[in-house]
């Protein structure tokens, strides 16, 4: 689950990681007295949006007024912001973070995130900060400073200094490194976070500060932290994978025009392989999970059919707890509900799947029975060409 960064630096706030002063605004008015309230110029008009590089993208703006605050406001809110993470459409700004304006000496990087090949955190630092560190990863490896915490033994001082030193500090800027380190790691763990990126992490004088913050939290954590609801901004989130969400399915659009249908996130990866071997295009990822029956196949169809890309769909389903002539009955009733209007080819495998096969095939409707894997898959890419 992502969250915005203003909300982000709320939560780092809570546990002593400084970040600069500064509140959220939902409309021109609202940022303009948010700027009134920091007092004083320079201020920062930042566009809230789950999507980075925002500054390159003109969603953050330094105002040395009033009068260019509310010009900056007026233009960023509602705008369809471009950046190299919301691909070409963009991304509406409905809110803005009003912040005071920092003076920056020098922009650093740092990061945590959990490193699944050794089951153990990394906190990352560089002195590339304020870019790309995408890039700073492929052109200049070298120049990301690792630690690997152990979980037994956790976030230890010397982590810190080792950190601290790798981005050249000393004195009471190396205090304040150390310190803010050791309170960012404390907040990826108390709050579940599976990334934590700082970028850019400032020095300000002798200050280290957090100017952005990018906090995604673990889903599986979520349970353990209701108070997370009212962090979520359904607006960001694609509304087909809020469907999905809504009725336990496992939903990621992608951009081909074969709508896929599969119970299981490993077979439906192998059903989005063979459709590429098979020279088309999968519309997205849908696993339906392990109890697939006629509700779960409606709100699968009206998902996939609410992408106007899709021109065939594929359902494959391997009845090992479920009953083929069960899931059989439920694509059979689904289809008649939801007006399915493409090619449907349905591969059924395990208990019952003769008399899956011949239930579709004497349904009367659209809907092509496969016998295995590529068969489907052969149906399926043939159906969106012809
Ligand atoms: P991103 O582009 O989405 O990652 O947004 P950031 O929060 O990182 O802001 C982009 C850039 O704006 C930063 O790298 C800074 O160079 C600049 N910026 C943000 N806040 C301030 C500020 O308080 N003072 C100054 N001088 N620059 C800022
Ligand atoms: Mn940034």
């Amino acid at each position: 689950m992502k969250i915005h960064e203003y909300q982000a630096k709320k939560i780092l706030a809570g546990y002593g990681v400084p970040v600069p002063q500064g509140s959220a605004a939902f409309t021109v008015d609202e940022a303009i007295k948010a700027g009134t309230d920091l007092g004083s110029f320079p201020v920062v008009v930042k566009a809230q949006i789950h999507a980075g590089g925002r500054g390159k993208g003109g969603g953050v703006k330094l105002a040395k007024s009033a009068d260019e605050l509310k010009m900056f406001a007026s233009q960023i809110l509602g705008m369809q912001l471009v950046t190299h993470q919301t691909g070409p459409v963009g991304q509406k700004v409905q809110r803005l973070l009003i912040e005071q304006g920092m003076k920056i000496d020098k922009e650093f990087y740092a990061g945590i995130l959990l490193d699944r090949a050794q089951s153990k955190d990394v906190f990352m630092v560089s002195t590339e900060g304020g870019m790309d560190i995408e890039e700073v990863a492929s052109k200049t490896p070298e120049k990301i400073i690792k630690v690997t915490i152990d979980p037994s033994a956790g976030f230890q001082p010397h982590h810190a200094r080792r950190l601290a030193f790798a981005l050249g500090l000393s004195g009471k800027a190396l205090k304040s490194a150390t310190d803010c380190f050791t309170k960012l790691y404390k907040a990826y763990c108390a709050a579940d976070c599976n990334l934590l990126e700082i970028n850019p992490l400032i020095l300000s004088g002798e200050d280290i500060i957090a100017l952005d913050a990018k906090v995604t939290f673990d889903d599986n954590a979520l349970d353990r932290h209701p108070e997370y609801a009212e962090l979520r901004d359904l607006s960001e989130e694609d509304p087909a994978e809020i469907e999905a969400s809504k009725s336990n399915l496992n939903f990621i659009k992608l951009d081909g025009n074969i709508g896929c249908m599969v119970n299981g996130a490993g077979l439906a990866m192998a059903t989005m392989d063979i459709i590429k071997l098979h020279g088309g295009d999968p519309a997205n990822f849908l696993d339906v999970g392990g109890g697939a029956n006629a509700q779960t196949v409606s709100a699968a169809f009206k998902i996939i059919l609410s992408d106007q890309n899709v021109k065939a769909i594929l359902i494959n389903i391997f009845g090992g707890i479920v009953r083929c002539d069960r899931v059989a009955a439920g694509v059979i009733e689904a289809a008649k509900s939801e007006h399915v209007h493409v090619p449907v080819v349905v591969r059924l495998e395990g208990n019952n799947a003769d008399l899956a096969r011949t239930m579709l095939t004497e349904s009367g409707l659209n809907l092509q029975a496969a016998t295995d894997l590529t068969d489907a898959a052969t149906k399926a890419c043939a159906a969106v060409k012809g």
